[in-house]
């Protein structure tokens, strides 16, 4: 096994700590996966392990089609989603699968979240959309998601009747998409019980979008 691929084990078991902390998940229900740089492989969670139990070592290593390359364990029930996702967006590098409760909510009632706060102006570029309902197995949850991420800049989509799926560049950067998307669909929600939030304006959504991809925060060593 290349070092490469036992860092990212490593990362990515430690990322499903995160779903924990950040109260995504509930018993065994939700995964993060790593695409390996360089390689048509990724990593993802075994099946129906539980986060407490999870070590670099039990992350299992599936090629784009979502078979078992290396590992003792199962892959995620969900790994024909991901491998779907890496097949077709090459640029995506990691991707969540949650069932947070409050951007779930939005989904069970197929209702895409509306752009009405900055914070998420500037992580999702817009509203958060809902993709179509789809059955697990197959690629058809797979297809849903790379469809309705193609027509937004969100890097999350909610699937209808099921929960969140999001992507980033690499696996931190969909867990943060995950974090945030939970973080906004909670606030907005809230909101909705007080009256109607107000919309901000396209070219205001595109300025904040704009300012906090390219120029907030630190400068990346090189
Ligand atoms: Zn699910």
């Amino acid at each position: 096994m290349s070092a490469v691929v036992r860092r990212l084990r490593e990362t990515v078991s430690a990322l499903h700590q995160e779903l924990v902390r950040y109260n995504l998940v509930a018993w065994t229900a939700g995964n993060v996966s790593g695409r390996v740089p360089g390689e048509d492989l990724f990593v993802i969670k075994p099946s129906g392990v539980m986060y407490e139990d999870l070590t670099p070592e039990s992350i299992v290593v599936c090629d784009l089609d979502g078979e078992l390359v290396e590992g003792d364990l199962a892959p995620s029930s969900d790994t024909a989603a991901h491998a779907y996702v890496y097949r077709m967006m090459p640029q995506v590098g990691g991707v969540v699968h949650t069932h947070s409760t409050y951007a779930s909510a939005w989904a069970a009632r197929d209702e895409a979240i509306p752009c009405v706060l900055t914070a998420m102006a500037d992580e999702f570029g817009g509203e958060i959309p809902v993709g179509p309902f789809a059955l697990i197995g197959g690629d058809d949850i797979g297809k849903g998601i790379v469809a309705t991420l193609e027509g937004h800049r969100s890097p999350a989509v909610l699937m209808r009747n099921h929960g969140v799926f999001t992507i980033g560049a690499d696996a931190r950067a969909a867990v943060k998409a995950a974090v945030m998307c939970e973080d906004v669909a909670r606030t907005v929600h809230v909101a909705r019980q007080l009256g109607e939030p107000v919309p901000i304006a396209q070219s205001d959504i595109d300025s904040l979008y704009n300012r906090y991809q390219n120029v907030y925060g630190q400068r990346s060593p090189r």
